[in-house]
């Protein structure tokens, strides 16, 4: 039986990873899991935030299911997130935000898949203090990472019988690295001819979203966009709780929810865990187990279209205990 790693991270991380690990089981998941603590509170008991065992066993499972890491603002050490990304070139960051139509929700219609950048632009962390008044961010684009994530999006867009894919960017400012990110959009739209393609500058992509967001199909963009323009499209559809993604490379796979470790609610028990459910949904997707990931989706939709099982966030009084209960019954 394959086996999968899972980092229960902290904040809401593990009241979510302890809530989706008793659907899958309930569900039939077949696979055994390495399970690891990980983030602050790990690293002042052990001296290490990811366990080397963690690591190691991602190394050999490939698979990892993780909840999200605190990283301090402003100061302290990288984001653990970041860096799991690049240490194992988690080069394509995938998030589809789909509306369920039993949710009250601003738009109706709504399936947007955001490919994001994952491993370059501003992300490289690499700042420098110039003097006592300048400090300067490096924005990497290469070619190779920038042809790879949007030919994954237009390869997508064909086995997923997408009709558009378009380009964000701010090419009419960054010149050169934008502007490089943008030309190789255009050079591999020409071998797409099926799929429509288009390339908008990032702060109108804001406002079209949020006016006419149903114009939109997959999306593709360098990371920094991507990472702002998801957490907008997860508002479109009910917000955070409920957007999955998946960070694939050539080897390795991480499925993890877009949102954080949620400090304003973790230990009330109120956490809505459905967007690491949905990414765990992307997981069993991948690992071929089609029937179970296709249960828990209708039990969700079950759950939401009831209506009586709701967390706080989308307007309901249950707790994650009570949710995950009812999502049981439906499966
Ligand atoms: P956040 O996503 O943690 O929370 C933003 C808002 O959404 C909060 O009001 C929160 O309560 C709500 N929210 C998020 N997830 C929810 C859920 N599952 N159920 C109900 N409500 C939910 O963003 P933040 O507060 O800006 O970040 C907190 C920490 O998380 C920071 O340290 C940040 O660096 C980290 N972070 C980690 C990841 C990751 O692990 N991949 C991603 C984003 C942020």
């Amino acid at each position: 039986m394959q086996t999968i790693t899972v980092f229960r991270g902290d904040g809401i991380g593990p009241e979510i990873t302890d809530a989706v690990l008793e659907i899958l089981d309930a569900a039939g998941a077949k696979f055994n899991y390495e399970i690891f603590d990980v983030g602050e509170a790990v690293y002042q008991k052990t001296g290490e935030f990811i366990p080397q065992k963690g690591l190691d066993s991602f190394d050999k499972t490939k698979v990892l299911l993780k909840s999200p890491i605190t990283t301090p603002i402003g100061k302290g050490f990288r984001s653990l997130n970041v860096t799991l990304r690049n240490k194992y070139d988690l080069w394509a960051n995938i998030r589809p935000a789909k509306s369920n139509p039993c949710l009250d929700t601003l738009f109706k219609n709504i399936d947007i898949v955001t490919f994001r950048e994952n491993t370059e632009d501003l992300y490289v962390g690499k700042e420098e203090v110039i003097d006592d008044n300048t400090v300067i961010a490096y924005k990497i684009i290469t070619k190779k990472a920038s042809r790879r994530i949007i030919k994954a999006a237009f390869e997508y867009a064909i086995a997923h019988d997408r009709k558009k894919v378009t380009c964000v960017h701010k090419a009419n400012i960054l010149k050169k690295t934008d502007g490089l990110f943008l030309s190789i959009f255009e050079a591999i739209a020409k071998d797409y001819p099926q799929i429509e393609s288009n390339s908008l500058i990032v702060d109108n992509t804001c406002m079209q979203l949020v006016m006419h967001p149903q114009q939109f199909d997959v999306m593709v963009m360098p990371n920094l966009y991507g990472d702002i323009i998801s957490d907008l499209t997860s508002g479109l559809i009910g917000g955070l709780g409920l957007l999955p993604s998946c960070n694939k490379g050539d080897t390795h796979a991480m499925y993890e929810a877009v949102h954080g470790s949620a400090p304003d609610i973790a230990g009330k028990g109120i956490a809505n865990p459905t967007a690491l459910l949905l990414s765990s949904c992307m997981m069993l997707e991948d690992l071929g187990q089609q029937k179970t990931s296709a249960a828990i989706r209708k039990a969700i939709d079950a759950v939401f279209t009831d209506k009586t099982c709701l967390t706080p966030d989308l307007g309901g009084h249950a707790s994650t205990k009570q949710f995950v209960q009812s999502i049981i019954d439906h499966l």
